[in-house]
């Protein structure tokens, strides 16, 4: 992945994968869901020397999302920095954003607080670190506005919680829609190609080609 740098921080009792991506360069990164723990983010960002310059979201969890309002304070407090903007997800999650402490106090977890959104993103519509610039699809089923981000040039997608290794995202929320979710998988990811890898919320890695074989939830319908 020339001039493109990865790094995950997993965050909050769900283990989300909370990820990094820079610009090699220039040490520029858009921080990828940072659903809580925003000191251990601030820690890694200052342990590789990378310049945090925007937040984009996935969709509206409190493991996804949970952690913008304290990640924005600190990054915001930075003295000679840009102010960072919060991009995504689709705004079909922004009832998501809004219920955040709710959901919280659901689980029993503290310290997870409702966030905003500066600008929401539609399908079609890019985003940028650096010179790397990523489309976004919009992939409904999970949460109503879910988005993943593609970089088809570094063959590289930060996918949320859509597609796992081995498993695909759960859909037994009222809002949640199996059909929608299987339907977003196999005409926006299944066709980025075999060799596109990706991160997801939880879990290790995988390829679209690994889940295009082995995937029970794809495989089945879809082979
Ligand atoms: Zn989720």
């Amino acid at each position: 992945m020339p001039g493109l740098k990865i790094g995950v921080v997993p965050v909050t009792p769900f283990q989300q994968n909370c990820t990094l991506i820079s610009d090699a360069d220039s040490g520029q990164t858009a921080v990828v869901d940072p659903g809580g723990d925003a000191e251990r983010i601030m820690a890694a960002l200052t342990a590789g020397g990378l310049d945090a310059v925007a937040i984009w979201l996935t969709h509206g969890h409190l493991d996804h999302a949970g952690g913008v309002a304290d990640l924005v304070s600190l990054l915001n407090a930075r003295p000679d920095h840009a102010r960072v903007e919060v991009i995504g997800p689709d705004a079909r999650d922004a009832f998501l954003l809004g219920d955040i402490e709710n959901q919280a106090a659901a689980y029993g977890l503290k310290g997870l607080r409702n966030a905003v959104a500066d600008r929401f993103l539609n399908e079609g519509e890019t985003v940028a670190v650096g010179p790397h610039v990523f489309d976004v699809l919009h992939c409904p089923g999970h949460t109503p506005g879910h988005i993943v981000f593609v970089n088809a040039a570094a063959r590289f997608a930060q996918v949320g919680d859509v597609l796992f290794r081995g498993s695909v995202g759960r859909t037994d929320f009222p809002y949640g829609d199996h059909q929608a979710l299987i339907e977003s998988i196999r005409t926006k990811l299944l066709p980025l190609g075999d060799d596109m890898r990706f991160i997801c919320g939880h879990g290790p890695n995988s390829t679209i080609g690994a889940e295009r074989s082995g995937n029970p939830f794809i495989q089945q319908t879809y082979r």
